[in-house]
């Protein structure tokens, strides 16, 4: 899927590529390991959708860029039923006897279940901001990112309990 949406993206040698990525699951790994879009460089957006799919465009100042969205396309995974079975979680696919079934099916297939669209993709708007500390737990965030003094970890957003030892 990365190299479907490179080919018909056609970046000039060394363009720095941004991508989002529509599911947790397997899809954001190829996007850092192939293309070089990671979390940590910003290059790299997981939003989850749910959808086995991926955008991928050039950098761009402006509130939009043209993009290339490639995605598994549901009416032509018909065509290989393995991968069908598979790819929908139908109980019917059991991995000890159609794994390498699937494999096969897959390595065939190619690009043969995925489509692709121009899409235009809206550019995350870049803030400036300044390091600031909460008012409740004293530790550092930028500014922009607390409400009314306070971070989103004290705002009930923490995902972790302090453990008394
Ligand atoms: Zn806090």
């Amino acid at each position: 899927m990365v190299d479907y949406a490179l080919e018909l993206l056609n970046p000039p040698e060394g363009e720095k590529i941004y991508a989002v990525c529509e599911t947790t699951k397997c899809l954001p790994d190829p996007l850092q390991v192939i293309a070089h879009c990671t979390t940590g460089n910003h290059r790299l957006r997981v939003i989850p959708i749910g959808k086995f799919a991926i955008t991928m465009n050039g950098p761009a100042e402006a509130p939009y860029v043209s993009g290339i969205r490639v995605f598994v396309d549901g009416e032509k995974i018909g065509r290989y039923p393995t991968f069908a079975l598979w790819y929908t979680k139908d109980p019917l696919f059991d991995p000890r006897t159609r794994g390498t079934a699937l494999i096969d099916e897959i390595i065939e297939a190619g690009r043969g279940f995925l489509s692709h669209e121009r899409v235009r993709v809206k550019v995350p708007q870049k803030w400036p901001w300044r390091s600031a500390i909460c008012s409740i737990c004293g530790e550092m965030v930028p500014d922009n990112l607390l409400v009314d003094g306070a971070c989103a970890d004290c705002r009930s957003q923490s995902y972790y309990e302090k453990k008394t030892y």
